[in-house]
């Protein structure tokens, strides 16, 4: 949407969506006091919240209600905190792409989302434009359409299932146009957050033939799976669409293993494959949810073995600057030299493996 319809429409949802610290006093969220101190908050970090996830929040302080409620510690930004922790302005060769990795590229079709998560990687963005202009959008696509080497497409923004089911079918179909395109990846919240969203229109929006799509499902904690949210995962899967997860690892919502073991066993009989684990990203004002590394490694070690290895994401970190995603490997190996290893077992006994000859 562009500014005078997101003007509109946010008058419209006001009633329903929470934008200010003042709309969460009724729930109980925010004490009367604390919502004039929470201003300069919001004012630097936009808060959104939908409808939903307000029911799925008990307690300011639980693992929903932290990942939502605005925070006075967001006002702390470190020296090693970044506007674009990832490097997404780096590698953009037109407006809206980011292009990292030869084979595919993300296509940031909006800035919109449904919640804004106190946390967010691209918390300096989201919310700031609205949608991608048709132009750019055209300039987009013929970028992609004149680099063979793009393989696949990855949608995010912003949430890209915020857009209208017209506006993504128009996305989908161009894509399904250009030969060397066969793959489309939606990066989204919603399914959870705003399950309303997830109608059959939108689904059939999603996909075309000639592109496969992947949904990969941005989730952090068991508790935002309320029935509404299990139903939209329930039409997508019967829908025959692919389930990927993406979590951000985060100090007090979700590090534990009680926590991530549900989490991820979860998704399993939901019919969404955990996928990544990101250490958090040094996004501005949010150092009260960062662990360390080491601390994200041993959860991932105590994990392994203790659930389904289908269960377990990829722990990655996002190099500062833009260099990419690697895994955070709990080190299970030592040594090497001759084809000679010792390997740390889940329980931490060790054990000796020679490479064969
Ligand atoms: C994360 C990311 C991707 C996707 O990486 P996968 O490892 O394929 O999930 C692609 N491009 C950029 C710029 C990214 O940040
Ligand atoms: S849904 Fe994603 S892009 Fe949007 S605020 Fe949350 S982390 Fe940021």
């Amino acid at each position: 949407m562009d500014r005078p319809a997101a003007a509109a429409l946010g008058a419209d949802l006001r009633k329903h969506v929470a934008l200010q610290p003042a709309d969460l006093v009724p729930d109980g969220l925010i004490s009367p006091a604390d919502a004039a101190a929470l201003r300069p908050v919001t004012e630097t970090f936009r808060m959104r919240i939908t409808p939903q996830m307000r029911t799925a929040i008990t307690r300011a302080d639980d693992g929903v209600g932290l990942q939502f409620v605005p925070d006075r510690r967001e006002l702390n930004v470190l020296p090693s905190e970044l506007t674009d922790p990832i490097g997404d302005g780096a590698h953009s060769p037109t407006k809206g792409i980011t292009h990292r990795y030869p084979d595919r590229v993300i296509f940031h079709v909006t800035q919109v989302c449904e919640v804004y998560c106190r946390f967010c990687f691209r918390r300096e963005v989201v919310g700031e434009n609205g949608v991608l202009p048709a132009g750019d959008v055209a300039a987009a696509l013929d970028y992609i359409r004149r680099t063979p080497a793009i393989n696949e497409v990855i949608l995010t923004g912003g949430d890209p299932l915020s857009l209208s089911p017209r506006r993504l079918h128009e996305i989908t179909t161009a894509l399904a146009a250009i030969p060397h395109v066969g793959l489309m990846r939606i990066h989204t919240r919603v399914p959870v957050v705003a399950p309303n969203r997830i109608t059959p229109e939108m689904i059939a929006a999603l996909t075309a033939p000639g592109l496969q799509t992947w949904l990969v499902l941005h989730t952090n904690h068991p508790q935002e799976f309320i029935p509404e949210a299990v139903a939209a995962l329930d039409l997508l899967r019967t829908a025959g669409v692919p389930l990927l997860s993406q979590s951000v690892l985060l100090r007090g919502v979700n590090d534990s293993v009680a926590v991530l073991k549900s989490l991820f066993t979860t998704l399993l009989r939901l019919g969404v494959k955990p996928y990544y684990l990101h250490h958090c990203d040094l996004a501005r004002g949010t150092s009260h949810y960062r662990t360390t590394i080491a601390a994200g490694r041993a959860l991932m070690r105590a994990l392994r073995g203790q659930i389904s290895g289908s269960a377990l994401p990829t722990y990655v970190l996002d190099i500062p600057g833009g260099f990419g995603k690697v895994p955070i490997t709990a080190d299970y190996f030592d040594g090497g030299a001759d084809g000679r290893w010792q390997v740390t077992d889940p329980n931490g006994g060790t054990h000796i493996y020679h490479d064969p000859e």
